[in-house]
């Protein structure tokens, strides 16, 4: 698959780099100079895609090794820093598509071709209605309608069963015993499902949408996501 510029990106991103302003590479959103000096996420646990810098390879970090979470994987090829926090903040609260559009393209560049092939069906992680109704902008929704177009896979949406309380404040195993049950997807899913939000931090909302996705039929799921928070 690998990553090509389609019309939708090309009216996206004229010809500046979005991080320095100075001339893109060709048919791309960046400068060779500030894709290299981004925050790729790596090394990070396989698993839950938590940022392992100093280790010599990718190894599941001693959580995922006592506590396997319900996805195979985790793709996520950033770290919510820098940069990338920047652009993340301005396609979140301002809703900039061009944000988005570098967003998605530093997500696809970010992976293996043969990632980009896995799934059979993307998932976004539905926003929160509470925040639905503050901001009135679906960002995790607006990357995987792209993804799904660009990688020809069809979009399945879950849907909340309930409202559930605020996940601040809560340790990883209370995160998931308060979503527990809380998504419900009532299309028959395909064997191979990835998941799709914008940024993941703790894993918990994912691992309840995993959940979900392997009682609507899916046997393996993976977690995408564009960037990835450390662990507070
Ligand atoms: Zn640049
Ligand atoms: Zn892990």
């Amino acid at each position: 698959m690998g990553f090509g510029v389609d019309q939708f990106l090309r009216r996206q991103l004229p010809g500046r780099c979005a991080f320095c302003l100075g001339e893109a590479d060709r048919d791309r959103p960046w400068c060779g100079a500030c894709f290299a000096s981004l925050p790729w996420n790596l090394p990070a646990c396989p698993h839950c895609a938590e940022p392992l810098p100093g280790r010599p390879e990718a190894r599941p970090c001693g959580r995922c090794l006592r506590q396997p979470p319900p996805f195979v994987r985790s793709r996520v090829p950033l770290r919510y820093e820098l940069e990338v926090a920047g652009l993340m903040q301005r396609f979140k609260f301002a809703a900039s598509p061009r944000a988005g559009a570098v967003l998605l393209a530093l997500f696809e560049a970010g992976l293996p071709g043969a990632a980009l092939s896995w799934p059979q069906a993307l998932v976004p992680v539905p926003l929160h209605p509470r925040r639905a109704r503050e901001r009135g902008f679906d960002q995790g929704e607006w990357l995987a309608r792209r993804l799904a177009c660009r990688l020809a896979l069809p979009l399945v949406r879950a849907r909340r069963r309930r409202d559930t309380p605020t996940q601040r404040g809560l340790d990883r195993d209370e995160r998931r015993r308060n979503l527990s049950g809380a998504f419900v997807i009532e299309a028959a899913l395909p064997p191979r499902v990835a998941l799709v939000d914008d940024v993941m931090t703790t894993g918990a909302t994912l691992e309840a949408l995993a959940e979900a996705c392997r009682s609507a039929g899916a046997r393996e799921v993976e977690a995408w996501a564009v960037a990835r928070t450390p662990l507070q």
